[in-house]
Parts: structure tokens; sequence; C-alpha cells
């Protein structure tokens, strides 16, 4: 039996779905060069389930802006979560 580890938190290489969610936050904080946002921004434009988790994300961030400056319920972060969890789960 082969352990095959995912590359997780790897800055570099071609973005896969696992590598789209998982930088999907510091994409959307502006936190990556601008070469790595490139990559995503191609990974999110050419994959469905990946380009609505992160629209998800960014309306999400809209939303809770406007409304309140405070705290994410933990019901919200649940939401959040699933909505990843399901983008994440159509690779491999
Ligand atoms: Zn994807």
């Amino acid at each position: 039996m082969t352990n095959i580890e995912k590359n997780e938190g790897r800055q570099s290489g071609p973005v896969d779905c696992d590598a789209a969610v998982h930088e999907l936050y510091h994409f959307l904080d502006g936190e990556l060069t601008q070469e790595r946002r490139d990559q995503i921004a191609r990974h999110l434009d050419q994959c469905a389930p990946c380009g609505s988790a992160v629209h998800f994300e960014s309306e999400l961030r809209k939303v809770l802006a406007d409304q309140c400056q405070e705290q994410v319920p933990d019901a919200l972060k649940e939401r959040i979560a699933l909505a990843i969890g399901e983008a994440d789960r159509h690779g491999a």
C-alpha cells in the first residue's frame, strides 16, 4: 500500500482543485503572488465547482462586510466549510 500525501500548503506547481480550494482564502485576501493568483484564477475559470466555491465565498464576504463587522456565526462557518467541501470532493 502506498500512502499518497496531498501537497497541502504548496505554493507552486500546477493548480488542481485541492490547491485552488486550499489557497482560496489567500487568493481572496490578496496574499499570493501575482503569478500564483493568475494560476488559480485560471483554474477557477475552467473548473465550475471551484469557480462557484470562490463566487460563494466572495459574495459571502461582501454580505458580511455590509452587515456586520463583528462575529461570524458558527452556523455560517459550517455552511462555508460545507460549500468548500463540496468543491473539494469533485476532484480525485
Ligand atoms: Zn477545481
